[in-house]
């Protein structure tokens, strides 16, 4: 299957994108890592490659023909043909189209796009209890995950920080983003039969899985009943 995720920050979105790359063997398409690793391989013979480290070493945006381009590419691989998790991209009503046009040529289209949701609260109490040791890079948690001393690494005795963007003023402005990015792109897909689920986040992760599980397997029923 061919799935489209979408998360809000705190949903567990990688988690859940790697639960259901083990499970199924789909492969997860980050564009954010894929677009690290092409600049990364510092291919000049290929131009499109030399324009993109441009634009993310200037930090621009990546023009929508770029991206495009670039997944046009990726899709090429072999490791997509079974099945694969799209995160990160489409963000605007144009992506959705390109997107939709690309796959199309490919002989591919989205099964299911999954939202993964959250309540602002909720994320708020989960980001602002996080500790991490600076020496080792331990995670703990204040309520969930406790150190065994307080404020300090049970592994090498140092003492715990917070990372700079756990904090509530960065959440709320990384939900905003999120909302002005997603909201556009969901009246298409909602137009399409059944599409998409929203699911909420802010379960364990075990609930988020299971309830994202019971959304595929309807899909799928779904395509079969399609056909
Ligand atoms: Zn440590």
């Amino acid at each position: 299957m061919n799935i489209l995720l979408l998360g809000a920050p705190g949903a567990g979105k990688g988690t859940q994108a790697e639960l259901l790359q083990k499970r199924h063997g789909w492969t997860w398409l980050s564009t954010g890592d894929m677009l690290r690793r092409l600049a990364g391989e510092m291919t000049s013979d290929k131009p499109h490659i030399e324009r993109l480290c441009d634009i993310m070493a200037e930090g621009r945006l990546i023009p929508d023909y770029l991206m495009v381009m670039l997944l046009e590419e990726e899709f090429k691989r072999s490791c997509y043909e079974d099945g694969f998790i799209l995160d990160g991209f489409p963000r605007t009503e144009v992506q959705v189209e390109h997107l939709t046009e690309l796959l199309k040529k490919k002989g591919k289209s989205l099964d299911a796009v999954i939202l993964l949701s959250v309540d602002k609260q909720a994320v708020l109490a989960r980001i602002e209890g996080r500790r991490f040791c600076p020496e080792c890079r331990a995670g703990y948690h204040l309520t969930t995950q406790p150190p065994k001393k307080e404020g300090v690494c049970d592994k090498c005795k140092t003492a715990l920080t917070q990372r700079e963007d756990d904090t509530a003023k960065t959440l709320t402005r990384r939900l905003e983003v999120f909302r002005i990015q997603t909201e556009p792109i969901l009246p298409y897909y909602r137009k399409k039969k059944n599409i998409l689920t929203e699911i909420s986040g802010t379960q364990s992760v075990k609930q988020v899985s299971a309830d994202i599980e019971k959304a595929i397997e309807t899909m799928k029923k779904q395509k079969k009943e399609e056909k």
